[in-house]
């Protein structure tokens, strides 16, 4: 395309963003749903509390499934479970799970129940470190196999591990894509920042505040 082009086609989009129009990134879902998993909830959830695919199963105490409304219009996909997540079963417990909590009730104006909560990860890692690309990409078509069946319109990721391994731009900081409107899939990809994070860095919960405006204005 010769530079002159490229000026008018920019200019065509601003005129169209200028009537109205919206433009979205967007990301297709990467990986595959392996056809051997279940196509229903619970027993999606029996295989994955019983898998031992990846070397996690041999120092993880509980497998942390998902949680909340199984046709959630929104869904939150952190990390990995950590200690008090491991030991309970059930995800985002603790603090971190008391700020998720803040943001689906107070923010969002939803109750927790009504959202769909789960992790890139079933498993935790040892001393919660981030989990490795491997690890991920054997437990990964458990999460997709989540998403098709809760069919979100909005999903957040909490976090850069959780973004990258989702959209697999491991090359883009969170810094640069939190509280961008992404389109993944049949979706809205909102990434923003992981509540453990918070936990260490309070002065950052304003800029999940914005992220989650962003996210009500789409509900
Ligand atoms: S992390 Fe995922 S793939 Fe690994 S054992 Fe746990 S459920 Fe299976």
């Amino acid at each position: 395309m010769t530079q002159i082009e490229k000026t008018r086609l920019l200019k065509l989009l601003y005129q169209q963003r200028a009537m109205g129009f919206e433009y979205f990134k967007e990301y297709k879902p990467v990986g595959s749903i392996s056809p051997m998993l279940p196509k229903d909830f619970d027993s999606l959830e029996n295989s994955v509390k019983g898998c031992y695919l990846c070397n996690l199963s041999k120092v993880r105490k509980n497998v942390v499934f998902g949680e909340g409304n199984k046709r959630a219009k929104v869904m939150f996909i952190g990390e990995a479970p950590k200690t008090s997540e491991d030991e309970s079963g059930n995800i985002f417990v603790g603090l971190a799970g008391d700020i998720v909590t803040n943001i689906i009730e107070k923010v969002l104006g939803l109750k927790r129940e009504d959202v769909y909560i789960t992790n890139i990860l079933k498993c935790r890692t040892p001393e919660n470190r981030v989990p490795t690309i491997e690890e991920v990409s054997t437990c990964k078509p458990y999460l997709l196999q989540e998403i098709e069946l809760v069919n979100p319109e909005i999903i957040v990721t909490l976090g850069s591990t959780s973004f990258h391994h989702l959209s697999e731009e491991y090359d883009t900081p969170i810094a640069s894509v939190r509280g961008e409107v992404i389109s993944f899939g049949t979706a809205k990809l909102i990434p923003t920042l992981c509540p453990y994070f918070l936990l260490r860095n309070p002065s950052s919960k304003k800029e999940v505040l914005q992220d989650m405006l962003k996210v009500k204005s789409l509900l």
